[in-house]
């Protein structure tokens, strides 16, 4: 299997995180990578560099207006009298109005969604290679064989210009555009622990791709406002989103048997391919997780979408830093590559 990773990712070093009302170190650190890259050393794949994804591939999925807010938002905050060391919003339009601000503190307000996604100096070549990565396993899906990309920081929580929970680019979506710009009928199928709200915002009324999540109940979890069970898309899109919400603490045989549902409903649609947003936070020990699966089930979840048989862009979601991050994604890739072989 061909492993995507870029090593400018790394450069994206967020530090701040609101957590219940006290200011946290944000848990989205390079450090993840090196961890998830000893677990494909582990089973001798070698993440390659990916190329740069031609222009115009981050613009299917996201507005131009907001690309260049990433772009340079940095440079306009530090020019502020007082800046601080990351662009964060404080203040959000709760109540839309028709006119995007002009001013940077007012685009930070537009486009931040929530205070997981600080902006730093090495935040934009950081998204901008992490979706290369996923482009790149699209471009391998697209072929008809399966690719990982080390996509980081990761992109599920992004909308088409709003950036949230350590999530700007959403990598899912954008290998999901170059698989059906080569023809494919693909399913998004993501099983973070969190609810893939960015996807679903931007799939919802889609009815050329199928979106389904597995997440803890969003009634007791981050992203809140999404991920319940009777969002089920709209317009064309009517019947093409499925949230399979399980409850706080999930075990590996509730969590087994959604994914076993979520792949009914994958080959009901006829999907000829498949994009997997992984989320390894589903582990029991992950600082920012609500589930109790254990690495041996998620080797079984590894082997029930490598028995699926399709073409997969796995992209890299969650998943932070604990000590079975490396056994996690060995196990879920020794698991797909041992049940696709
Ligand atoms: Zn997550």
């Amino acid at each position: 299997m061909r492993t995507f990773y870029a090593a400018e990712t790394a450069q994206h070093a967020p530090k701040t995180f609101m957590l219940r009302g006290r200011i946290a170190q944000n848990e989205e650190r390079a450090e993840r990578a090196e961890r998830l890259l000893a677990g494909l050393a582990r089973l001798d794949l070698k993440a390659e560099e990916p190329p740069a994804a031609p222009a115009g591939t981050r613009s299917t999925v996201h507005s131009i207006r907001y690309l260049e807010f990433l772009e340079t938002a940095y440079a306009a905050w530090s020019k502020l009298p007082g800046a601080g060391e990351e662009v964060l919003p404080n203040t959000h339009p709760l109540l839309p109005g028709p006119t995007y601000p002009t001013g940077i503190v007012g685009r930070t307000g537009w486009h931040l969604g929530d205070l997981a996604v600080p902006i730093g100096p090495g935040t934009w070549p950081a998204v901008a290679r992490a979706a290369d990565a996923a482009v790149a396993a699209a471009e391998v899906a697209a072929t008809g064989a399966s690719a990982y990309a080390l996509a980081r920081p990761p992109g599920h929580h992004a909308s088409r210009e709003v950036a949230g929970g350590h999530c700007f680019l959403n990598n899912a979506a954008i290998a999901a555009e170059v698989m059906i710009a080569r023809g494919a009928r693909p399913a998004i199928l993501d099983i973070d622990v969190h609810h893939g709200n960015g996807t679903q915002a931007i799939t919802y009324d889609r009815g050329d791709i199928l979106f389904v999540s597995i997440h803890t109940d969003p009634s007791s979890f981050y992203p809140w406002f999404w991920g319940y069970a009777h969002e089920t898309g709209a317009g064309a899109g009517e019947g093409a989103n499925i949230n399979l919400p399980l409850p706080v603490g999930a075990d590996d045989e509730a969590w087994l048997g959604a994914i076993r549902v979520a792949l009914g409903h994958i080959a009901r649609f006829g999907a000829d391919s498949l994009v997997l947003s992984l989320g390894l936070d589903i582990h029991a020990s992950d600082p920012l997780g609500g589930m109790s699966v254990t690495t041996e089930g998620i080797g079984r979840a590894g082997e029930l979408m490598g028995r699926a048989g399709l073409p997969t862009a796995i992209i890299q979601e969650g998943g932070y830093l604990s000590e079975p991050l490396t056994d996690n994604i060995a196990a879920f890739l020794s698991g797909f590559l041992g049940a696709s072989s």
